[in-house]
C-alpha cells in the first residue's frame, strides 16, 4: 500500500473550466466552478484525491458545492454578475 503523503491543497474559485487531468492521479477532472487545486501552485486535483489527501476540505466542498448551486440560482433570477464562468 502506497504511503499518503501530507499534501497541502486549497479550494479555489476555478475561472477557467480548463478540465485538466488531476495534478496527483492524471485522472480527468470535473470542474464545477469551486474546485480544488493544489496550494503551491494552480494545478486541479480531483475530488478522489482530495477525499484522500484533505478530507475536511473534500467535505467543505460538497457543502461550498450545494451553496453555491442555490446561491447561483437566486443571483441568476436577480440578474447579479459572479466571478464564475458558465458551464
Ligand atoms: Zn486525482
Amino acid at each position: 500500500m502506497e504511503q499518503i503523503q501530507p499534501t497541502a491543497l486549497a479550494i479555489r474559485v476555478n475561472t477557467t473550466l480548463s478540465n485538466d487531468p488531476c495534478a496527483l492521479c492524471s485522472q480527468p477532472t470535473d470542474p464545477t466552478g469551486i474546485d480544488l487545486y493544489l496550494a503551491e501552485k494552480s494545478a486541479l486535483v480531483c475530488h478522489a484525491c482530495g477525499l484522500l489527501h484533505a478530507p475536511a476540505l473534500a467535505r467543505l466542498l460538497d457543502l461550498v458545492s450545494a451553496a453555491n448551486t442555490f446561491v447561483r440560482a437566486e443571483y441568476e433570477m436577480s440578474g447579479v454578475q459572479t466571478d464564475e464562468k458558465h458551464l
